[in-house]
């Protein structure tokens, strides 16, 4: 069997795997049932596509969304991978030409919808495939679906429980980025899911900064600006209803600012044909209705806006973690306003039923909470999900990077609150602020309230500055309101504290200070201005390859690619071959125009090629070099080293057989040089030999070289030896 790194590289380019996915995918294949629980962009296709591939047999996927199947399978071609999948998109030919790859062991994967799964054409061809090239795997996508606590249910997939009765020796495998317990409990135990191994992540997303801006008159200014700040970036915003999203995108359009509209109004062709125009990098903005978001898969999204509230957290964090998941920086920014607040309500006030009528105001404080909040919004966001952020200060949210300023405002809230004390709290807070800024109204004269000692108090603020306190009031604790839906203001103890001058009211000055942002990618190399600019060249050579075969541009290569690409400049193949995202069926497809390319743009502009990745910084307490490492020609080999050649790049350059520098590099070792020969040997290969090594013995390789094979060279074998006697203490 081949070894999963190994594969990891040679199928999809990566040297690595995100955190978990390793332990995952060693589960699955030792046939054990799974559950994966990972954010969006936690790298969860990886864990069903590799055992896929390692596995014999087919795999089946099955997948809630005809958009999300399509872009799967794009992928996988692209990296060479025989991928399909059946749905309803399908004429009766090609159907029947697709099944039948399935059964003669053409395929390793097959991507199906979950109604199509359990009828009983598709069950005999699944008994078909068992029998002929059986069934590696199941992979559930989307789990969440099969919950009704989700925000995604779809009945068909209670249905799939009976797959684990159907199929008994192929391993489940439920994927969700959905973490409540109420639904992980339930794709546990609907999916009958047979002793799982369970993996759990981190839920949070490093890479995406949280901002939310009050909503007034400036904000379509600031969406503008903030458009035009990256132009081109992909970004999603969200709207309330279809109206405002198609107004905006219309007003966007105006402005200079390609947007489309995407909502549930559009006929399904309509909006098929506007994602895919955004998913090809076509049109940078997609405006949707906050309702209907599912279905995207682009990694790239840069920003996700809300320029209208969402309704709950939960689906705050769906949304919003439709950005970045290409690992890089991106932003999730939310118009908060008061006016959509009332919007809500309304909406809220509407249904019938009053257990949800209940929930969904519940889950309306919840977002007033967060974005009204001074905490970290990672820690307001993943506090959500039950998750505790260790560190104070996350450095990615506009709470963090710029900490309101506060102002003492006890005067003021003395003032508020006894106008709500002398008006007996039987009022909301628009007509408390009305009484305290002296409106002339006939409730006022009616209530005789034109009489009161707080009547006309407060006429120095504006009604907004006064909401302002007010909600700080309520925020803090300081103040309470009914939860009977008229938003009565009510004193309790802390306010009566106040009154009696016994306790201060510090409050957020209105006016944050300019933003500035910090860049937070997992890998994120900084570009120069150069690098920059070729990275946009790049894209450019990207969007064209990519609308020549048909597919979306991110599927030729991920812009975390591109970067290394643009930073590296590579000509020769080993170092194309290095860089991350680049396997090896991309390396044959691309490797020729991508170089090409960088090559016409460096001598036009000068720059220098073939750059060696930045290499980590020597440890400051390597002992010395000892005599026999510190011979001139294992020095002139260290030093190459060191600018970060491969074995086969430090040869060329000095002209020796890579098996002579091999054995430089191992003195070197064992001098108590700092060598770190993961990167140098081929990938997947170092813990295989160090298994061989420790079983067979490593005084002579030549028993480790021949049980090892043509594949392992000695050069390397005799690297992980030194390699493993220097970790000994
Ligand atoms: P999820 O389904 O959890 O949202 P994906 O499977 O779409 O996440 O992966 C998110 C991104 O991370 C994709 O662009 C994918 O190519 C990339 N990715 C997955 N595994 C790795 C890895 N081991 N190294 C680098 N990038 C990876
Ligand atoms: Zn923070």
């Amino acid at each position: 069997m081949e070894h999963i790194e190994q594969a990891l590289k040679h199928h999809f380019g990566y040297d690595s795997f995100l955190a978990g996915q390793q332990q995952v995918i060693e589960q699955v294949m030792a046939s054990r049932d799974s559950f994966v629980l990972m954010p969006t962009g936690g790298g969860k296709s990886l864990t069903y596509q590799l055992p896929a591939l390692l596995m014999p047999g087919l795999a089946i996927i099955i997948s809630p969304l005809i958009a999300l199947m399509h872009d799967q399978v794009d992928r996988l071609r692209a990296n060479g991978i025989a991928a399909t999948f059946i749905n309803s998109s399908l004429n009766p030919t090609e159907r029947a030409r697709r099944e039948g790859a399935a059964i003669n062991g053409k395929l390793k994967m097959l991507y199906v919808a979950p109604e199509r799964l359990l009828n009983s054409n598709f069950l005999a061809l699944l008994e078909a495939v068992q029998e002929n090239v059986g069934l590696s795997l199941l992979a559930v996508d989307e789990a969440h679906c099969v919950s009704e606590w989700g925000h995604d249910f779809r009945p068909e997939y209670r249905q799939l429980g009976r797959l684990r009765d159907r199929f008994p020796q192929a391993p489940v495998l439920a994927l969700t980025a959905t973490a409540t317990e109420r639904v992980r409990e339930d794709i546990l135990t609907q999916l009958k899911l047979r002793d799982p191994y369970v993996h759990i992540a981190s839920f949070n997303r490093p890479n995406l900064s949280y901002e939310v801006r009050p909503k007034n008159q400036g904000s379509y200014g600031e969406l503008v600006q903030l458009l035009r700040e990256q132009p081109g970036a992909s970004t999603i915003i969200y709207c309330f209803s279809r109206k405002s999203v198609d107004d905006l995108s219309r007003t966007l359009e105006h402005d200079g600012i390609h947007a489309l509209p995407y909502h549930a109004g559009m006929t399904s062709e309509q909006r098929s044909e506007n994602q895919e125009r955004f998913i090809r990098d076509d049109v940078p903005v997609l405006v949707a209705t906050i309702a209907f978001g599912m279905g995207i898969g682009k990694p790239d999204v840069r920003a996700v806006i809300h320029y209208d509230m969402p309704r709950n957290l939960e689906g705050y964090y769906q949304e919003s973690g439709r950005a970045g998941r290409d690992g890089l920086p991106a932003r999730c920014i939310l118009f908060f306003g008061y006016g959509d607040r009332v919007k809500i309500d309304y909406l809220i006030g509407q249904k019938e039923d009053e257990q949800e009528q209940f929930i969904a105001a519940q889950q309306l404080r919840q977002v007033i909470a967060y974005s009204e909040s001074l905490a970290c919004r990672r820690k307001v966001l993943l506090g959500y999900f039950g998750e505790t952020l260790r560190e104070e200060n996350c450095s990615n949210c506009d709470n963090c990077l710029q900490p309101a300023l506060l102002e003492d405002r006890t005067i003021d809230a003395q003032k508020f609150l006894s106008c709500v004390a002398r008006t007996q709290e039987r009022y909301g807070m628009r007509y408390i602020i009305d009484v305290l800024r002296g409106a002339n109204t006939q409730k006022i004269r009616d209530n005789s309230h034109d009489r009161l000692s707080t009547y006309a108090i407060g006429g120095e603020l504006s009604v907004e500055e006064w909401q302002h306190l007010g909600r700080s009031l309520l925020q803090q604790g300081l103040l309470s309101e009914s939860a009977d839906g008229y938003s009565v203001l009510k004193l309790n103890w802390l306010s009566r504290e106040i009154l009696r001058k016994q306790r201060d009211v510090q409050v957020p000055a209105r006016t944050k200070t300019a933003q500035t942002r910090g860049d937070k990618g997992s890998d994120a190399i900084m570009l120069d201005r150069e690098a920059q600019q070729l990275f946009q060249h790049l894209r450019g050579l990207r969007k064209r390859v990519a609308d020549d075969m048909g597919v979306p541009p991110y599927v030729v290569f991920a812009d975390a690619t591109l970067r290394v690409m643009a930073q590296q400049r590579p000509q020769s193949r080993e170092q194309f071959a290095t860089i991350p995202g680049v396997g090896s069926n991309k390396l044959e497809a691309y490797f020729s125009i991508f170089t090409a390319e960088i090559r016409a743009y460096c001598e036009l502009h000068n720059l220098s090629m073939e750059i060696a990745p930045q290499i980590r910084e020597k440890k400051e307490h390597a002992p010395p070099p000892r005599a026999k490492a510190s011979a001139p020609t294992r020095l002139l080999t260290l030093a190459l080293y060191q600018q970060g050649l491969s074995i086969a790049e430090i040869a060329r350059e000095r002209n020796l057989q890579p098996s002579t520098i091999e054995v430089h590099l191992a003195e070197l070792i064992d001098a108590g040089e700092d060598i770190d020969i993961e990167k140098l040997i081929p990938p997947g290969q170092f813990t295989v030999i160090a298994d061989a090594l420790q079983r067979i013995g490593s005084e002579v390789l030549g028993p480790v070289k021949s049980e090892l094979g043509e594949e392992y060279s000695y050069g390397a074998i005799r690297l992980v030896r030194s390699a493993m006697q220097r970790r000994l203490p």
